[in-house]
């Protein structure tokens, strides 16, 4: 990548040495997009840092973007989670590179919306809608690939899309709604009705336009499937919805959305990192913490490489019976089992160190355990800690996603 000389996007992403909030420890993890390799990690200590545990986040990343371009790689964007004190700090040091959100916040956070919307009794025609909302959402993010703007517009004309309206005129988002919703319901635009999007509160929604996108991506005429009925703008759900696409937070959001789950493939390694190699269930100092992060690099960007270099195949596909669906099957992708010859060359050095200097090492105590059984064992555990991306957004709406967050 330093050869390369071009422009790279990154995403980062904090984890903590514990659960809950007394965490001692953050390591902030940057991975290449593109290649999906990880290109660097901070490891910091609150003591060391004389900071609350909440800074540490911050910190690692800047300390992490200086090192890397330090080493002259060019960063074009930089995707994390919607933390404000990162965002402040991108803002403040770093103007120069695109700060973007990880869409799976924001989708995460109108899934819980609908969700809450659905266990009232009104909700019945409402909940049909659910799933492919979301998926229209995730589809209007991937498809923008980056342009706020074009995100924007083709989020909100699924509030269009719901009441029946597939082709509109350009206008400010509010007119249009308006447009939409008096056509829908057959009246005149200038009557005063109720949920009426020329009353929204927020400032966005009357300043943000529908310029390119006037209308629906489907076919056309749609044919209204058998199954959902169009919304009525009058009810209560669809007041709900329409506030949940229309306030400035959700809007200013999609502007600065990343087109792809980058820090979804980050919390994969993070995965890796706390089943296999440094659990959240010990205490390590500094050192160790650091260490055991590099092993857990060296392992995932092992794999990487060999999914680059065609080394490491799909063999095939895997039924299996998810846990928390009750009883669903999902379907995960079979490999060719990972080459481990890096652990082994890693252990022959540290033997040839450990024959060469016996003495100093062993004063240091390193070999008190028995190396070679541990690492055995441990290599037929090991899985892969890949995160599908669709499957995820497949069942957003039906799976208790909020007892994943961590
Ligand atoms: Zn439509």
């Amino acid at each position: 990548m330093e050869q390369k000389k071009e422009p790279v996007n990154i995403a980062a992403d904090g984890q903590y040495d514990t659960r809950g909030f007394s965490a001692l420890m953050c390591c902030v993890t940057v991975m290449d997009t593109a290649t999906r390799l990880i290109v660097n990690t901070v490891c910091l200590d609150k003591n060391e840092e004389k900071c609350p545990s909440t800074n540490l986040e911050r910190r690692g990343v800047e300390k992490a973007l200086r090192q890397l371009i330090d080493k002259g790689l060019q960063i074009k964007t930089l995707t994390t989670d919607r933390s404000k004190s990162v965002i402040a700090m991108m803002a403040s040091k770093f103007p120069a590179i695109t700060h973007m959100y990880d869409p799976w916040h924001l989708i995460k956070g109108v899934a819980a919306i609908l969700r809450k919307e659905c266990k009232n009794a009104r909700a019945k025609s409402f909940k049909d809608w659910c799933q492919a909302l979301l998926n229209q959402l995730w589809y209007s993010v991937t498809s923008a690939k980056g342009n706020g703007s074009l995100c924007q517009q083709y989020a909100v004309s699924s509030l269009l899309h719901s009441m029946g309206i597939h082709v509109w005129e350009g206008g400010k988002f509010s007119k249009v709604l308006h447009e939409g919703q008096a056509r829908a319901l057959c009246v005149d635009t200038e009557e005063a009705f109720p949920n009426d999007p020329l009353e929204l509160p927020g400032k966005f929604v009357h300043e943000i336009e529908f310029k390119e996108y006037l209308k629906c991506g489907h076919e056309h005429p749609f044919t209204e499937t058998a199954t959902k009925s169009i919304l009525c703008p009058l009810s209560k759900s669809y007041n709900v919805l329409q506030k949940a696409y229309t306030n400035d937070n959700f809007l200013n959001d999609l502007m600065h959305l990343s087109p792809e789950l980058a820090t979804s493939s980050l919390e994969g390694f993070h995965g890796l990192v706390s089943n296999v190699y440094r659990s959240k269930n010990h205490y390590y100092n500094l050192a160790g913490f650091t260490n055991r992060t590099k092993l857990a690099v060296l392992h995932y960007n092992h794999n990487v490489f060999a999914e680059i270099n065609g080394t490491r195949k799909v063999i095939g596909t895997l039924q299996l019976k998810a846990k928390h669906r009750g009883g669903d099957t999902v379907t995960k992708k079979r490999k060719t089992p990972p080459d481990f010859t890096w652990k082994k060359h890693l252990i022959s050095e540290v033997v040839n160190a450990y024959e060469i200097q016996l003495d100093v090492l062993l004063k240091e105590g390193i070999f008190d355990s028995d190396y070679h059984e541990e690492m055995e064992e441990e290599t037929e555990e090991i899985v892969d800690f890949d995160i599908n991306i669709d499957e995820r957004i497949d069942h957003l709406f039906d799976s208790d996603v909020e007892n994943e967050d961590s």
